[in-house]
């Protein structure tokens, strides 16, 4: 048999196996599992989040806390050496209220900004919990499609192994720099050999050049599609 003939019993095991695999890759099952791979990945990545928010607040009600104790110390020092010392004049009186009037509204503030974060935080809590349970659902089915799935593959990898080795036993007697020119003309046309179809491309359907058109006429077993690059058959081989 001459090469392109090979060649054109080679395409055809070899589209044979490129189908399978595009059939083994859309298995419904296949793809719930890449879903709930997905999904659980993202429950992964919520769960980091929460973790880095609520350590960062549990940081800041800790200073807060701090602050507030240190604050109170203050007051109760302030409002004690206010007693002890009362001042003789009024504007000093004023002064020493208003110093720790000033304290109590610090304190004030930071009280509600930590009631504030404690109730963001358990909210954050919450919505871990709830995460938690969304994942643990996610985990279950995967690992029950899992079974189904590993199962499929089992059988589908059988015969996707046969038809790799039905298309290197096709590849055998071909020479393998057309092999290779074969494989770089299916990355981007495929099939890459196509047959001569009223003096157009099988493939693409652009009309033979005049040169081609030449060519074919000379007896040349093929000629090369000037628009999609495809190789096309001149004899018919089948
Ligand atoms: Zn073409």
């Amino acid at each position: 048999m001459e090469q392109y003939e090979l060649l054109w019993k080679y395409q055809q095991v070899d589209m044979e196996l490129d189908q399978y695999e595009k059939e083994m890759r859309g298995n419904s099952n296949r793809k719930e599992l890449l879903k709930h791979r997905d999904f659980l990945l993202e429950q992964q990545n919520v769960l980091k989040k929460i973790e880095s928010d609520v350590e960062v607040m549990s940081d800041r009600m800790e200073a807060l806390a701090d602050e507030i104790k240190r604050l109170s110390g203050s007051v109760a020092e302030a409002t004690a050496n206010f007693e002890n010392n009362r001042p003789d004049n009024l504007e000093d009186v004023k002064k020493q209220m208003a110093s720790i009037q000033k304290l109590i509204a610090t304190i004030t503030r930071y009280e509600s900004e930590l009631a504030k974060m404690r109730k963001d935080s358990e909210a954050r809590d919450r919505q871990q919990r709830e995460v938690r349970v969304r994942a643990a659902k996610a985990r279950a089915e995967f690992d029950r499609i899992k079974v189904i799935y590993d199962e499929e593959y089992k059988a589908a990898a059988v015969k996707l192994d046969e038809l790799k080795k039905k298309v290197a036993r096709e590849a055998e007697g071909i020479d393998p720099g057309l092999l290779e020119k074969y494989k770089a003309i299916k990355r981007h046309a495929a099939p890459p050999i196509t047959r001569l179809h009223d003096d157009r491309c099988g493939g693409c359907n652009m009309q033979l050049s005049a040169a081609d058109k030449d060519k074919v006429r000379s007896g040349v077993p093929y000629v090369e599609c000037e628009n999609c690059g495809r190789i096309i058959l001149i004899k018919q081989v089948d």
